[in-house]
């Protein structure tokens, strides 16, 4: 069993209480490494290490964070294939879909060590006569970044680049589910990275990123989890008034219009709502569909749900794989079962026997608006097809949820894809496609999926703050 140990301050430690936790495969409940559980000496040590990292990794240049960012690129990259396996290990996730998330993550990191050479401020003037204005972007300082178990790897990259493109130093926190992928990443790092510009420790919510998320040295929290966990953060980062980065839950409406490609609709479904066995927060899992189109289409979901082969993580023709832990497959199992009892399982609704913790790609048809299964995130592979009565009934439908991260449109009238995509309240808005991103283009929420973005120029904004410099000038 390998076994992982936390970076501070450029080294490898243990935890300083020697404690450790257990890491399994959930597709096979194997344990397969562990990892040290920090303490609080540890949370102490690497919040000390990124402060006293942070003013001269603030003082590079644009030019040097850049370099740094291509090389850590370069580096992931090069070791590519010992990140799949042990992502698709840790995470349960079928072997041949991880490449796409390392491809990804190194996509983002070189955007990022662009973007960093790109960042501008207002244009000096005179506002007032005699006083010459101008707005510099100075990071914010040393920034907490929370990781989900869902895409360990990518959402540390989406983290880690824009918070060194400007200059902040960071103390990472993966899942204690996944933690293997960050802490590789970190290993990789300490080879490029001056000493404290990247900490990574290791351990549960409840206490370490409690802990971290409340440290009085840290003056930023990015968080990528669960709405409830947001909340937390947010309510114990107001002590003292942090700066926050939220990216949490989402359920994305999905609206078929009566003249939508059906067929490409259905196809584009079959990833898009069961990619990861659903555990997506822009997974496509509540499709609402007109009038006149609604048998035809959940006939053609099903054809193409029927065919996604489900199975052991290291076949590579395996296309989902299996949920992340017990609690989960517990979970999903709950909401279906409940939803059961008032709409039709068109297909699926059943726990996979195994020793992981599958569960079946299913399609719930007919549940009514109100109900949990349409209102709440299950993150799991579970979609509803609802048949809505006019076009004002599918953006009503969409919007009414208190979630608002990604949403689709199927139609081929372009001033409905034009009107839609305004009324309908989420991070992004696809028109006949959903799933796609590009590091360029921003990803975060409305309404309780958070604030911040991610990727993207904005992502760059988010972690630097704004400084009016006035100088009288006569
Ligand atoms: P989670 O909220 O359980 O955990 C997320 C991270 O927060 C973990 O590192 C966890 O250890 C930590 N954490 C938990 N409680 C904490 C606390 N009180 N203080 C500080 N840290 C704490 O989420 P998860 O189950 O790992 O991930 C699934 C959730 O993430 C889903 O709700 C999903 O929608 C969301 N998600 C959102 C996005 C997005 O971009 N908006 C992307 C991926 C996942």
């Amino acid at each position: 069993m390998a076994v992982f140990k936390q970076y501070i301050n450029g080294k490898a430690v243990a935890a300083k209480s020697g404690k450790t936790l257990s890491v399994e495969d959930p597709s096979t409940r194997a344990k397969v490494a562990t990892v040290p559980h920090s303490g609080k000496e540890d949370i102490n040590a690497a919040v000390s290490a990124a402060r006293a990292a942070f003013p001269s990794w603030s003082s590079t240049t644009p030019g040097e964070r850049s370099l740094a960012l291509l090389k850590l690129a370069d580096a992931l990259e090069s070791q590519k294939r010992k990140f799949v396996t042990a992502e698709s290990q840790n995470a349960g996730k079928p072997i041949s879909a991880v490449g796409v998330e390392v491809d990804a993550v190194v996509d983002n990191l070189r955007y990022f060590a662009g973007a960093a050479r790109n960042m501008e401020g207002k244009a000096v003037a005179e506002y007032l006569p005699g006083r010459t204005s101008m707005i510099r972007r100075d990071p914010v300082g040393v920034i907490a970044s929370i990781a989900p178990w869902n895409y360990p790897l990518l959402m540390a990259g989406w983290k880690i680049g824009p918070a060194l493109a400007t200059g902040n130093t960071i103390v990472l926190k993966p899942s204690a589910r996944t933690p293997i992928s960050a802490l590789m990443l970190g290993a990789l790092a300490q080879e490029i990275l001056p000493p404290g510009v990247l900490n990574v420790i290791t351990g549960p919510g409840s206490d370490v990123g409690a802990a971290l998320s409340r440290h009085p040295g840290i003056d930023m929290v990015s968080v990528t989890g669960d709405t409830a966990t947001g909340k937390r953060i947010a309510a114990a980062g107001a002590e003292s008034v942090k700066r926050l980065h939220l990216e949490l839950g989402g359920k994305a409406p999905v609206l078929i219009f009566d003249d939508a490609d059906l067929e490409l609709a259905a196809e584009t479904m079959r990833a898009a709502s069961f990619w990861n066995a659903g555990q997506d927060c822009t997974a496509a899992c509540r499709i609402v569909v007109g009038p006149k189109s609604y048998e035809k289409f959940v006939a053609l979901l099903e054809q193409q749900v029927k065919t996604i082969k489900v199975g052991a993580t290291t076949d590579k023709a395996t296309e989902m794989g299996s949920l992340i832990s017990a609690e989960q497959l517990k979970r999903v199992e709950g909401f279906v079962s409940r939803a059961s009892k008032k709409a039709e399982i068109v297909y699926g609704g059943k726990t996979i026997r195994s020793k992981g913790h599958y569960y079946s790609p299913t399609i719930i048809a007919g549940p009514a608006q109100s109900s949990e299964i349409v209102q709440d995130e299950v993150f799991g592979p579970v979609v509803t097809v609802q048949r809505a009565k006019s076009d004002e009934q599918m953006v009503e439908w969409a919007n009414d949820c208190r979630v608002g991260l990604a949403s689709s449109i199927w139609t081929n009238d372009v001033a409905r894809a034009f009107k839609v995509s305004k009324a309908l309240q989420f991070g992004t808005v696809w028109v006949n496609d959903h799933f796609t991103l590009a590091s360029e283009m921003p990803h975060g929420g409305f309404k309780q999926s958070g604030y911040g973005k991610d990727q993207s120029m904005y992502a760059l904004e988010d972690y630097t703050v704004a400084k009016h410099i006035m100088v009288r000038s006569e």
